[in-house]
This record gives C-alpha cells, structure tokens and sequence, in this order.
C-alpha cells in the first residue's frame, strides 16, 4: 500500500491510497493512529485492518483539500545515510575526496527537524554557495532492530520512500565533515509517500533519477548500490538498536551538480525533480 501524510485544514493526517488511486484518511476508515510514527509502530497489527477498511463496502469518504506533505513530517532521530554507495557517484567525486579503494560503507547522518514536502521550497541560505541534490532511496524500518542478520534484514522494512539529500558543498569542505552541509532546514524533501515493501518486488531494481529544469542529471538504477539494503540493516544493527521509525537514505548514483566540470550548482529558481519507479516523485523549487 502506499501511505501518505496529509494536511487538511491545518491537521495533519495519515491517509492510504485506495485501488481507485484516491486518498483515504485512516480516521476515515476506523483506525485511530495519531500519526506515521505512531502507524509505523503498529503497522504489522494495522495493516491488515487498513487492507479491510479500504475493501469494506460501506461508502468511504475520499479526502479532499489537501496537500501531501512528507510522509513522516518530524522522524524521530536524524536520518542515517549511506555516502558514495553506487559507483558512479565515487568516480565522479574522486577529486573531492577518493573513495575509490573504500573497503567498507561509508556511514553519517544528516539532522531532519522537519522533512520538506514533496512539493516543498528548498530554502536559499547566504552562506551557501555550492547547493547540489541528490536522489536517494529511502528506507523505512517498521521495528526495533539489533544484530539482524543479512537474511532476516526485510522482515524489519516497512517499505520505501524517496529522499532529495540536499547539500550544501561548501559547509561540508568547510567543517571537514558532511553532518552540517546535510542538515540545514529545508534540505530533505522526501516522498510523495511511503509504498510498503510488498509492493516493490526488488527494491534493488528501481530506476531512480533526478532532473534540473527538466535537464537529466541523474539516471541510474538501484540495482547499481556497492552496499545493498539488507546489508545496511544488517551491518548497521550490530551492536546498535536501529529503532522503529529510523530512516535510512541509501546514497545517490552519479550526476550531482559536485561531479560536472565545471560544476552546475542549483540556483533560486530551478526546479529539482526526483523520481523512483514505483514510488512517484518529488519536485522541489530553489527560493527563500
Ligand atoms: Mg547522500
């Protein structure tokens, strides 16, 4: 199924696509759940009322006026990221930083107070000088994980969402570490939705693209990840508890405005639209 947060008059609420390609509100269909985390925290015992809801006879009442917001508008931790994790994007920013002869993930995290919506305004801060994009898929884990193995890892996956990782190159040279150059408000767009993983029957082969004023950047596929998502769960569970609610990106293929020569850097104004078949797109203006 594919889950959603809504903004209705000012509420906020956690809605689910019927067959009729409609939005349902959960209140809608008798299920009380105060918002996306408090879903994903329940969701094994929930899914299959919402199943039921949605396939009941009785009349249903499609939501109406409103505006998709990110799926899970305040995640509970910063959102955990996988850097350089296709091929493509380590060669392009060898000159940077080379990653080249990295034997093991590379791991770091980026602050999310509030995700930007789908359709959301990147903001323009002065002191960034170097803003890039970068389309990432992101993964949803639905429960407490510790010291799962690789075969166990998507029995903890809710399911799938799309993630802009915006950033801002010149924070990142600047403080020598990627954490603040990731995490300025506004810079992760992420949705439109969260499509369970028993609708996508490989998340390892999902084309996944980024366009820039309607010019291609980015076009690759998942299947292209060095470190594959099962292996990041496993790996990242040894020894810490992955929470229920924790989001994974899963790094970026090649074509980021970094790795042109010279490099195109977004400005005010462009328009930034990232897509993952099956899950939908994003499309996020440069403004204040
Ligand atoms: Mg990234």
């Amino acid at each position: 199924m594919k889950l959603y947060t809504i903004e209705s008059e000012t509420k906020q609420h956690t809605a689910v696509e019927g067959k009729d390609g409609k939005l349902y509100t959960l209140g809608s269909l008798g299920i009380d759940v105060k918002d996306m985390n408090d879903l994903i925290f329940h969701f094994d015992e929930l899914s299959p009322l919402i199943v039921k809801g949605l396939e009941a006879d009785a009349p249903k009442t499609e939501a109406a006026n409103y505006i998709i917001k990110a799926p899970i508008p305040v995640p509970l931790q910063d959102i955990i990221c996988l850097g350089v994790n296709y091929r493509s994007h380590v060669e392009e920013t060898v000159d940077v930083l080379d990653f080249t002869k990295k034997a093991d993930t590379v791991y770091f995290s980026k602050r999310v107070n509030t995700a930007n919506d789908p359709d959301g305004t990147i903001p323009v801060y002065d002191f960034v000088d170097s803003l890039d994009y970068e389309v990432e898929l992101g993964v949803v884990i639905k429960k407490d994980a510790l010291n799962v193995s690789v075969n166990e890892a998507a029995k903890y996956i809710l399911g799938y969402t799309i993630i802009n990782d915006v950033s801002a190159r010149n924070l990142q040279s600047k403080h020598q570490q990627w954490y603040r150059g990731k995490s300025l408000d506004g810079y992760t767009p992420m949705g439109p939705c969260i499509v369970t993983a028993d609708e996508i029957s490989d998340a390892h082969d999902l084309d996944i693209s980024c366009y820039v004023n309607g010019e291609k950047r980015q076009d690759s596929n998942t299947k292209y990840m060095i470190t594959s998502i099962e292996e990041a769960v496993s790996e990242l569970s040894r020894g810490m508890l992955l929470k229920a609610g924790t989001i994974i990106a899963t790094g970026t293929p090649g074509g980021v405005a970094m790795g042109m020569k010279p490099p195109v850097y977004l400005k005010k104004g462009d328009i930034i639209k990232c897509g993952i078949s099956g899950i939908g797109s994003l499309e996020n203006r440069v403004g204040q």
